[in-house]
């Protein structure tokens, strides 16, 4: 995307993976026909496969440049990583590396590196494979935590879970959250931190729970405008028309409900440009209220 421009604050959107589909009662257990049906009129076969039903998702990283610093809001899912039982996240091999050159970033320029929250496709490009062993991609960069996100993580991983859904998250923990406490990168920080205040931009994080129960938003203003990265508040457009609709992932699936209802009123209310994690591109939109109903306005590209 054309970077948007907030006053002095600037966010790219680099794509790990454009094209994620997903058949439509694993990533929403909930949904019936006639949701999946009008998905596919109202959004197009770029988010409904025309010809298999499927849900489209993408995975969005973001780079916000502001005051001479560099921050990567959510780094993906990782190449290589071992998912056996979440084969969506299994072994990936993407040029993400390639496409954040292209936006102009140098892995050694990060100086943060913030988490939304700790599911694999969030906090994967965390680290990288060096010689056999998974060491941070971004060797000079602070790596925000959420607190209660990563003890939450910290203490599957330490239970050892026989569950191979439950292992495979556990497993992230190993090779892409332990690699950066052990280079002491790693900062645990609560749900209301600031992580950038200066030169009129405000980056900031809050919590937004239900998907994990430390699941945080990060907040951008600057030049008198708002952006705000969702991470998986929201995984698809089909949501707007449908916000109780739970995905699969959901961890509290109705606090992750009203989490969700209250991200768009507030989107709605505030004009604010919605960053979303998983949306397929231009994935950046403002939330449109009418009534009760919500809809999505896309920027363009
Ligand atoms: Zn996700």
């Amino acid at each position: 995307m054309n970077d948007l421009h907030l006053g002095e604050a600037a966010i790219s959107r680099v794509t790990e993976l454009e094209r994620w589909p997903f058949i439509s009662k694993e990533l929403f257990p909930a949904i019936t026909d006639e949701i999946a049906e009008r998905a596919a009129r109202d959004l197009g076969p770029r988010f409904v496969d025309a010809v298999t039903g499927e849900l489209i998702l993408s995975i969005n990283c973001y780079v916000i440049r502001a005051a001479g610093r560099i921050i990567v809001v959510d780094s993906g899912n990782g190449n290589f990583k071992e998912r056996p039982a979440l084969l969506a996240h299994h072994r990936f091999d993407t040029p993400y590396l390639e496409r954040l050159a292209a936006a102009g970033v140098r892995p050694e320029e990060v100086d943060v590196v913030v988490s939304t929250h700790l599911h694999p496709d969030h906090c994967g490009w965390n680290t990288r494979l060096e010689a056999g062993r998974w060491t941070p991609t971004f060797p000079n960069a602070v790596y925000l935590f959420g607190r209660s996100e990563f003890e939450w993580l910290e203490a599957l991983f330490r239970s050892d879970p026989d569950d191979p859904v439950l292992a495979d998250l556990a497993h992230t923990f190993a090779d892409s959250v332990e690699p950066v406490v052990r280079a002491e990168q790693a900062v645990l920080v609560g749900e209301e931190h600031v992580v950038l205040d200066e030169g009129g931009v405000r980056v900031s994080l809050r919590g937004m729970p239900g998907h994990t129960g430390g699941h945080l938003a990060v907040d951008v203003y600057g030049g008198g405008r708002h952006a705000l990265f969702s991470g998986d508040v929201i995984h698809h457009p089909l949501q707007f028309a449908v916000p109780e609709l739970a995905q699969g992932g959901d961890q509290d699936p109705e606090q992750a409900a009203r989490t969700r209802r209250a991200l768009m009123e507030e989107c709605a209310a505030d004009r604010t440009i919605l960053l979303p994690a998983h949306f397929p591109g231009p994935a950046a939109g403002r939330v449109i209220r009418e009534g009760g109903r919500f809809s999505f306005d896309w920027l363009p590209d």
